[in-house]
């Protein structure tokens, strides 16, 4: 079981979250709980540390935002224990999550779940702090924005739960974060490949990792609401569905950057360079142009999106390259995405003309496109990502009564 921040953002909240756990408990389960840190907590201590420098030591960074996860644990545990349970809290360092040593976006390298095991068979309830691990140069780390999700994939792997469920402050995943579609609709399930690009393209209901952690290690994954005890979604794999809808979910990210290299010299392996300097920063590079010259000076001009964070230290990383090749670097921060996900759209034509027309008639100016086999996304200026995503989940009827089927023709676009 895994609560998330606005599950245990107040007293309330957290002795709702420890009932809920001792009910499972109660009904014959061994429970292993993982918790966020409180309602904003890792969000002000972010802060905390933009308020002390600039560019803050990413170890330090870590010891930081790792203590917010560990008080809820150890607040939880005492919660627990006054309902008449044994609880033990554990730090994800003390619960054998190994990751590498990237700070502040660390992956799980191993888990090493024996004293977990232990407590589990002294009839504990083990709650333990996520979002965090140790590296295997033994500092702490943390596992990126959301890492809590992915924290609860891996020790529901390492224990070989029966599920991984996810409490959240939805009740499910939906076919658009119905914060700003309130008419979306829950999915009773999802397919692992549709939801790693969602998750990729911006529906935070589930880290990727942690999508991308259960796909490879066999984990159910049911992510339903906190708040009430109603069916959520189950993220299933192909063979355990018939229902292929032609388009699942409109997602959206309003935290891209573009990053645009002009004068670019015709040549072979600058991509390949500008690239590899990206990489060795670990800076994720998501959509990326490249112009061949039309000029006379033979000068190419090439765009990429990042995460906005991470504009600072690709500016830094390219820096070099770009004084040695004489190209300049541009960025814009002001950018979105919108994307439309769904696993029917592989053998349906017209999807991308219904999504560039519908932008077109909102006059929504499309940046730069991207595909899958099951995606596309558009970069479009984040003013206009929320009139975005309602005019494609209208556009494509997505709030219905079950999704429309590949049978179904799409009006003028069939
Ligand atoms: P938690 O703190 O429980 O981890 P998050 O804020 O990380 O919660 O994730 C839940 C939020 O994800 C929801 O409040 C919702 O606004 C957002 N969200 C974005 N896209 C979707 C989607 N397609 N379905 C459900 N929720 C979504
Ligand atoms: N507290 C962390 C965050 O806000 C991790 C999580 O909640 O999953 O990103
Ligand atoms: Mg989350």
């Amino acid at each position: 079981m895994k609560f998330g921040g606005t599950s245990v953002a107040d007293a309330e909240r957290l002795k709702r979250a420890a009932g809920r756990i001792v009910e499972k408990r109660e009904a014959g389960n061994r429970v292993v709980a993982v918790l966020s840190a409180r309602g904003h907590e890792t969000d002000r201590l972010i802060a905390d540390a933009y308020e002390v420098s600039p560019r803050p030591d990413p170890r330090e960074m870590d010891m930081l935002l790792s203590t917010g996860e560990r008080v809820s644990c150890a607040l939880c545990a005492m919660a627990i224990n006054d309902l008449g349970h044994r609880a033990i809290s554990l730090t994800g360092s003390q619960a054998g999550i190994v990751t590498d040593t990237s700070h502040t976006k660390a992956r799980i390298l191993d888990v090493r779940a024996d004293r977990i095991r232990a407590a589990l068979d002294e009839d504990n309830i083990v709650l333990v702090a996520g979002f965090q691990g140790v590296s295997t140069a033994k500092d702490v780390t943390t596992l990126g924005r959301g890492g809590s999700d992915t924290t609860a994939v891996a020790l529901a792997a390492a224990v070989q739960a029966d599920v991984c469920e996810i409490y959240t402050d939805v009740a499910g995943v939906f076919s658009a974060d119905p914060r700003l579609v309130p008419e979306a609709r829950k999915l009773p399930v999802v397919l692992f490949d549709e939801m790693l690009e969602m998750a990729a393209s911006g529906a935070g209901v589930l880290q990727l990792r942690s999508v991308e952690y259960a796909r490879n290690h066999g984990v159910r994954i049911h992510c339903r609401s906190s708040f009430d005890d109603a069916p959520g979604t189950v993220v299933v794999s192909e063979e355990e569905t018939v229902e292929q809808p032609l388009i699942t979910a409109v997602t959206h990210s309003t935290g891209e950057a573009r990053v645009t290299l002009t004068g670019v010299p015709d040549t072979p392996g600058i991509a390949g360079r500008v690239t590899t300097a990206l990489a060795d920063a670990n800076v994720n590079v998501d959509m990326i142009i490249q112009n061949e010259p039309v000029t006379a000076d033979a000068r190419a001009e090439m765009s990429f999106t990042i995460p906005r964070d991470d504009v600072h230290t690709a500016q830094a990383a390219l820096a070099p390259i770009a004084d040695e090749l004489g190209m300049s670097i541009e960025t814009d921060e002001a950018m979105g995405k919108v994307s439309i996900v769904g696993a029917g759209m592989k053998s349906h034509p017209g999807v991308a003309a219904k999504v560039f027309t519908t932008l077109g008639e909102n006059e929504i100016n499309i940046e730069m496109i991207s595909t899958s086999p099951i995606r596309i996304s558009c970069v479009v200026p984040g003013a206009r990502v929320p009139d975005a995503v309602r005019a494609l989940h209208s556009a494509f009827d997505l709030s219905g009564e079950g999704t429309i089927k590949p049978e179904q023709p799409f009006g003028e676009f069939a």
